[in-house]
């Protein structure tokens, strides 16, 4: 292939844009590949390109659910341990194979899990709740059997087609398939899926100083590790890696090996976009193309190429995206994630192109000079409910090590000078491991603070406030004296006394609940009674819970505080403290609320 230099304005050079412009860019270029049939163990990850639709009855015959004895219900009527229902055992029919007779009345029939109900029967007693075991033991006749429960119809039967009912649309086309779905094409009968391909992305490495690895190291040589990362990213996202090995720096080697990666979906080459060197990647990135030198406003990673390649072959022509990342190897990884991973993702027909993201309480001060979006790798822990982030260490672009500690990214905003220990900050999540727990924080804050210091006050009008803003909001508070609606006299307090667990009372336009505890909650055992729905929960007290508080001062109580400042997201007060947390006068609800707002409503991701 000869290449033309063929420099497309319509993309740029040098143009700063932020980081949501360049990934619309690049997704704008990217198609969702065609769909191919393949074995579904082949499918794990790919998206599903046609509705399935069950042939069959999952399960196909009624069948027990239990190691037990078929039988009439009916028969079993009045049966308890003192005063057993005695059966003929007329058979046994074990799972694989069909009952060779019925039930009649008065009789059973010794049934395994799995196995077809046989006929006549209408519940199976397991058994656990019979005199088997016994009649063994003591050499008794296994000819009856004692039946030392009543059985109710339908007792341990699971029906035909309870699982999957022939006929209904069972996977729909876009599902992702995950080993459930995999596994209940398998239950259908299914040996193959249609999906949507996996792309094969190209990967170059280009530079000078590079050698391959597992070769003695020459003064002045680097081995390649951006191959490696971005192989083991293209796979861990679904795509398919094809080494194309390293680009020199000259036109010829670059121009051979690229002509190589254009029969991929995607090319993706590292280093050669900064300033000084955009020059030879663009000159031999297209015959026909259209190529773009972005400065995306974000750290590590400002340089940044994206192109098409257009690949014309005999009279076949195909468009191939060029990704043209930044050589040092952490700006390498963190702009793949950005930009390389939602394109992956496209290709292969999925709709979530999102990174799972949490809030967390940052635990370094961090600073932002360049009003670029920082992406500042940290180590993401959870403790007390509560997701904690600390830097992994030395946060120069070429200090892999430091991303390799890390397991997500805190994002600074360009808007931000920093943020400082104890401020919450969002955190794109690397890996989402079942060490993290849920996705979500909690969207709590509790007004902690000396009796008579105005908690109760502050609650109601950041509760007013926070209406007022649209939120969804529910209030918490910690009652050590007990509760009113519960005084003796009162009907939740006479239900309660005849022992009820729990007493609901609910009116047009409330609904409240007292449940019976024998120990003081915490909020994690709490919340899940509040539910998932509201944006801000804001306590009042549970002082000793490890969630985010905000103490409430007065200062005729004394300067000294009811928390230790490490617990304390802020302070409100009405005179002044000597310490570096952030402070807010009495009666700022707004200044409060906006604080509040920014660092515990529920993140949306
Ligand atoms: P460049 O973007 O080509 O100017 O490279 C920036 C820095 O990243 C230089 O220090 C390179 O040595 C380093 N670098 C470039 N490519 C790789 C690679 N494939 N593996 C490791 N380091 C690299
Ligand atoms: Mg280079």
């Amino acid at each position: 292939m000869r290449t033309k230099i063929v420099y497309n304005a319509v993309l740029g050079v040098y143009r700063m844009i932020s980081v949501e412009e360049a990934l619309e860019k690049v997704l704008s270029y990217v198609k969702v590949l065609e769909p191919e049939r393949k074995p579904i163990l082949d499918c794990l990850g790919q998206v599903l390109a046609e509705d399935v639709y069950s042939a069959v009855d999952v399960p196909p015959l009624d069948n027990s659910a239990m190691d037990g004895y078929a039988l009439r219900a009916e028969d079993t009527r009045g049966a308890s341990q003192s005063s057993p229902r005695y059966l003929v055992v007329v058979g046994e029919v074990a799972a694989g194979s069909m009952p060779t007779k019925g039930v009649r009345p008065g009789t059973a029939i010794r049934i395994m899990t799995g196995a077809p109900l046989p006929e006549g029967a209408d519940a199976v007693v397991q058994f656990e709740d019979t005199d088997e075991v016994s009649r063994k033991s003591s050499q008794g006749d296994l000819l009856h059997i004692g039946i030392l429960c009543q059985a109710e119809k339908g007792f341990n039967i699971r029906r035909r087609g309870e699982d999957i009912a022939k006929g209904n649309l069972i996977l729909e086309k876009g599902t992702v398939l995950r080993p459930q779905e995999i596994g209940v094409l398998a239950s259908l009968g299914h040996s193959t899926a249609l999906v949507i391909r996996r792309p094969i992305v190209a990967i170059l490495a280009t530079g000078d100083e590079l050698i391959g690895v597992a070769q003695p190291l020459a003064p002045g040589q680097i081995y390649d590790s951006n191959t490696y990362t971005i192989a083991a990213e293209i796979s861990r996202y679904g795509g398919i890696p094809k080494i194309l090995g390293i680009g020199r720096d000259s036109v010829q080697s670059l121009t051979e090996k690229i002509d190589e990666g254009l029969d991929a979906d995607m090319l993706i080459t590292s280093g050669g976009v900064s300033k000084g060197d955009y020059d030879m990647v663009k000159d031999v990135l297209a015959e026909h193309g259209e190529i773009g030198f972005w400065t995306v406003c974000m750290k590590p990673g400002k340089p940044l190429a994206f192109g098409v390649i257009k690949k014309v072959k005999g009279r076949k022509k195909r468009k191939v995206p060029h990704l043209g990342l930044p050589g040092n190897p952490v700006s390498s990884m963190i702009t793949f994630e950005q930009f390389a991973r939602p394109a992956i993702l496209k290709m292969m027909g999925k709709k979530m192109l999102a990174k799972p993201a949490i809030r967390a309480i940052i635990e370094d001060d961090i600073v932002n000079t360049d009003g670029r979006r920082l992406f500042v790798r940290v180590a993401v822990t959870k403790r007390g409910g509560q997701y904690y982030a600390s830097l992994t260490g030395p946060q120069g672009s070429g200090i892999l090590t430091s991303l390799a500690k890390a397991n997500g990214l805190a994002i600074i905003p360009e808007s931000s000078k920093g943020v400082k220990a104890g401020d919450m900050v969002e955190v794109q999540m690397l890996e989402w491991g079942e060490e993290q727990g849920e996705v979500k924080t909690l969207p709590i804050v509790s007004i902690v603070g000396k009796s008579q210091s105005g908690k109760t006050v502050l609650m109601e009008q950041l509760i007013t406030e926070f209406k007022k803003r649209g939120y969804k909001v529910a209030a918490l508070k910690h009652s050590r004296g007990g509760m009113e609606i519960d005084r003796p006299g009162k009907d939740s307090w006479k239900f309660d006394q005849a022992g009820s667990d729990a007493v609901f009372i609910s009116s047009p336009d409330k609904l409240a609940f007292i449940k019976n505890l024998n120990h003081d909650l915490n909020i994690e055992e709490i919340m899940p009674i509040i539910g998932p729905e509201f944006d801000l929960i804001l306590a009042e007290g549970f002082r000793k819970s490890k969630i985010p508080k905000i103490e409430v001062h007065r200062k005729e109580l004394g300067d000294d505080l009811l928390c230790s400042p490490e617990e304390l997201s802020a302070i409100v007060t009405n005179g002044s403290l000597d310490t570096n947390i952030i402070q807010f006068p009495w009666g700022d609800t707004v200044a409060i609320a906006d604080f509040i707002e920014k660092n515990f409503v529920r993140a949306v991701s």
